[in-house]
């Protein structure tokens, strides 16, 4: 059965107990949902990553996924302040966003930068979430095709796949991040097949079939949700604002299921 994939993408939000309160609450709110139609991969700050890990040792019925928000490229070494795969892995992480339009905007995170943490994470058993996407000026300029092909090409330049390994491509729109404003779901819709075709410049079909999985992310709500998973090639999202309300979340989740 196809899965529909959520990220919930907390940014630098929740402190420790916060976020382990937001798990508890998620999973009263969620019930007894068919946990074998989602995927809820949650992305906590690294300092939450292993109160939650903990927790969801003892009890997670609905198998909640653990991600990072971020990675370093290297194993390990003098890099004041970084965190590595195996760091993240050992707190029970399974999945790492790579390349957060935010982390490209405020900390200068360019697209060789994201090729080098992807490559490094390809090592170990965990997912990198690429996102990929446009600014406002790139789209008024006409230029959101070659932005999020070049994106998705020098991610994934010179990466080896393996086995079952898996990785997921979202495309995040720059400027309806966080606006409440999302695109229409045909124009995400469209940015994927140009993603797809990204892709299949790169990888075999039957590659891209077996190991690849595009989402999209901007402004999600539970209003809209159900129009972007309809999207034929839309296996799932990546929600911030919306992922750190309870109620919302989970109605969201539950719009799906
Ligand atoms: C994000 O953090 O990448 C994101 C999509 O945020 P929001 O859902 O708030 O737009």
């Amino acid at each position: 059965m196809k899965k529909t994939i959520f990220v919930a993408n907390w940014k630098m939000n929740l402190t420790v107990s916060e976020a382990v309160n937001l798990v508890v609450r998620l999973k009263e709110g969620l019930g007894e949902i068919d946990s074998g139609k989602v995927e809820v991969v949650l992305c906590p700050s690294f300092t939450s990553l292993f109160s939650l890990h903990d927790l969801l040792q003892k009890d997670n019925p609905l198998n909640f996924r653990l991600g990072a928000q971020d990675v370093w490229r290297e194993e390990k070494g003098a890099f004041t302040g970084e965190i590595s795969p195996k760091m993240l892995e050992e707190v029970g992480c399974s999945y790492v966003i790579i390349g957060h339009s935010e982390r490209r905007a405020n900390l200068g995170e360019t697209d060789e930068m994201v090729n080098q943490k992807v490559k490094a994470v390809s090592k170990h058993d965990l997912i990198p979430i690429i996102c990929v996407g446009e600014t406002f000026e790139e789209r008024q300029k006409g230029l959101r095709d070659v932005i999020v092909s070049r994106q998705t090409g020098k991610a994934l330049h010179g990466v080896e796949l393996f086995g079952n390994k898996k990785i997921i491509i979202a495309y995040e729109p720059v400027w309806v991040i966080g606006t409440g404003q999302a695109v229409l779901p045909e124009d995400a819709g469209h940015s994927h097949r140009i993603i797809r075709e990204a892709l299949l410049e790169i990888f075999p079909v039957d590659v891209v079939e077996k190991h690849f999985k595009i989402i999209y992310g901007g402004s999600v709500d539970s209003k809209n949700i159900e129009d972007f998973i309809g999207q034929e090639m839309i296996d799932g999202v990546l929600v911030g604002g919306a992922s750190l309300k309870v109620e919302e979340f989970v109605k969201m989740i539950k719009e799906i299921v």
